[in-house]
């Protein structure tokens, strides 16, 4: 697969991926907490991280026609959510760019890095020494 270039973010609230632990989104780029996807509560982001967009597809939502990607996260692949590429309401099109990550697909911040640490013994002061082993990718693919 070749090199993954990861981008790390900084600061408190932090959600990262669920499996891999992959930095995708900071609190602060929540735009709303009032959604639901799949899986349940989804929050509405205006940027995030480490994803890979699969093909545009119309769906019918709640609130009415979209044409959405779904997003995957760009190390281990597991769907994280969508975004929206086009709202047809004229009431939904803030949405249009942004992007929904599912809850329950990710973690805060914490306790399971917390972990890994405590696991492997290392004192790592940077986020992208613990991404790698808990991704199980060694320094030197990074
Ligand atoms: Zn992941």
């Amino acid at each position: 697969m070749g090199l993954l270039f990861l981008e790390r973010l900084e600061g408190e609230g932090v959600f990262r991926c669920r499996r891999c632990r992959v930095d995708a989104a900071s609190k602060d780029a929540i735009i709303s907490r009032d959604f639901f996807g799949r899986t349940g509560r989804a929050y509405l982001f205006d940027h995030v991280v480490n994803i890979c967009l699969g093909p545009n597809e119309d769906r019918y939502l709640v609130t009415g026609l979209h044409t959405v990607n779904d997003i995957y996260c760009s190390c281990c692949q597991q769907i994280l959510g969508w975004r929206y590429e086009k709202a047809y309401e004229q009431s939904e099109k803030y949405k249009e760019g942004k992007y929904i990550l599912e809850r329950a697909r990710m973690v805060k911040d914490g306790s399971v890095v917390g972990l890994v640490e405590n696991t492997v013994g290392a004192k790592v002061s940077g986020k992208v020494e613990i991404w790698a082993i808990a991704s199980g990718i060694t320094a030197s693919d990074l």
